[in-house]
């Protein structure tokens, strides 16, 4: 019934996010629906784990619904900057990205960060209510879940029981990560002109810099067809595209950046693509089709579960595995960039915007470890925040951006996920380059070889490849 109720609701999400007309009464009905087979399933089992938790995460989501509504609702109509406007409308929480990819004047996109950071007042109240709600909701199953009957402490001991890992292990890797980076990642900044055309400032965030410093090289990549191209080298190598849908249309309503949705595993995955710019794009684009090749390729004769519940830290260790190639210079050729000094510049890029990321990423994870674990307010939250900012990547940011970041205040966790798996995916691009070859997409058994691994769904023999030993990952991002 979880899988039906499931595939119907993706369904439905897929529709809105194409640009179609979708049935937003089918929508709350089933989310409805999802709620009573979830009650009734941690009602009756506590068996298999991994359902149990997703069905704690279901109730927790459903109960907390008008919660997530009200933050989004907020985003749009407080988080708004009477001054500057994009698209004829007022600057929103919504066209900030845009807003601040498009605006040629730094001063005006300081301003709305400043005014922004000072209405996270409006939004901070519903999430920690919202938060607090989560809190208590994973406090009343907490003795169903642990099996030393320690209970559940707080909702990030669900997440560490899916992904793993313990959380002094997790705390340990994010925050060596964030060191090991830290010291590159400031001396990189002082090219900061080079890359966005200014000194870097506390204002000039992560999206901001990933728009940009790719913007010189976008001319390059307006012949190649992400679509086409992620395609033929996928299906050279085995992958069988006939259970993955490409949308490629341009529809007004559609959602501008790639995504993919698991509407039925491994029978139906959609891939929704509209053409913009074109580098971040060919990235995406990959990105997503990882997501696809890793579904469709998940044995169908697996139990529920475990074809669909594996957690962040497996998802997107293909996705990124897939992403990755076109960051590679060999691969990069293969498609026909042969420019050298556009290769080494997308490489130099590229490798910046990794130390961002993980500079970045190990403060969001280490901010919401410590909120979970410490049982923190908001005003404590963005205090500890501002200090890891300061601590990893050198900049005086107001400790209150989180808030207006798109998962830090949505999500439990989710953060150190991508971390986990950008690790897990360096380790198996390693894996397949020892093994087969240095161009391992150019050879069926090493798509073979990755088809084996992905089959496994939730049962992932992950000791196949990863020690979750983050060496080669870091020392790929702090070569120079
Ligand atoms: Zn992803």
């Amino acid at each position: 019934m979880d899988e039906t109720l499931y595939s119907a609701e993706t369904n439905e999400q897929y529709l809105q996010f194409a640009g179609y007309d979708y049935d937003k009464k089918n929508i709350e009905n089933l989310s409805k629906m999802k709620y009573l087979v979830s009650e009734m399933f941690v009602r009756s089992f506590s068996e298999p784990r991994i359902l149990l938790l997703s069905s704690i995460e279901n109730i927790s989501d459903a109960i907390t619904k008008p919660f997530e509504l009200k933050l989004h609702e907020l985003r749009g109509s407080k988080i708004k900057n009477r001054d500057f406007k994009y698209g004829g409308k007022q600057v929103s929480w919504n066209t900030w990205r845009q807003f601040n990819s498009a605006e040629i004047d730094h001063k005006k996109r300081k301003i709305v960060f400043d005014d922004f950071v000072k209405k996270t007042k409006y939004i901070a109240p519903v999430i920690n209510s919202r938060f607090k709600k989560i809190r208590k909701i994973y406090s009343d199953f907490s003795d169903k879940v642990d099996e030393n009957h320690k209970g559940l402490t707080s909702p990030l001991d669900g997440y560490l029981i899916s992904e793993k890992i313990t959380l002094s292990k997790l705390k340990k890797l994010v925050s060596d990560m964030g060191s090991r980076a830290t010291t590159r990642f400031r001396s990189e900044l002082n090219f900061g002109t080079e890359l966005i055309g200014k000194e870097p400032e506390y204002y000039d965030d992560f999206y901001f810099f990933r728009n940009r410093i790719f913007q010189s090289m976008e001319k390059y990549f307006t012949k190649i067809n992400p679509v086409v191209s992620v395609r033929r080298t996928l299906g050279s190598i085995g992958f069988d595209f006939s259970n993955i849908h490409f949308d490629t249309d341009d529809r007004p309503n559609k959602y501008p950046s790639p995504i993919c949705f698991f509407v039925k595993i491994p029978d139906d995955i959609r891939v929704l693509y509209k053409s913009e710019s074109p580098y971040f794009n060919l990235s995406s684009c990959y990105h997503e089709t990882g997501h696809a090749i890793h579904a469709s390729s998940i044995d169908q004769d697996l139990n529920y579960w475990e074809k669909y519940k594996f957690p962040m830290g497996i998802a997107e260790i293909f996705s990124i595995l897939i992403e990755s190639l076109t960051r590679n210079p060999l691969y990069l050729k293969d498609i026909g960039i042969t420019n050298d000094k556009v290769l080494s510049d997308l490489i130099w890029r590229n490798k910046f915007m990794e130390l961002f990321f993980v500079v970045f990423y190990a403060a969001n994870s280490l901010m919401k470890m410590e909120y979970w674990n410490r049982n923190l307010s908001i005003y404590e939250a963005s205090r500890l925040y501002e200090k890891l900012i300061r601590k990893y990547m050198g900049l005086e940011v107001p400790g209150e951006y989180w808030m207006l970041h798109h998962i830090l205040p949505e999500a439990i966790m989710y953060v150190p996920s991508y971390m986990i798996a950008a690790i897990r995916a360096a380790e198996l691009e390693t894996y397949l380059s020892n093994k087969f070859s240095d161009k391992w997409w150019n050879e069926p058994s090493a798509g073979e070889k990755l088809r084996e691994i992905m089959a496994r769904g939730e049962r992932i023999n992950l000791e196949e490849f990863s020690k979750l030993d983050q060496n080669i990952f870091m020392k790929e991002i702090c070569s120079s």
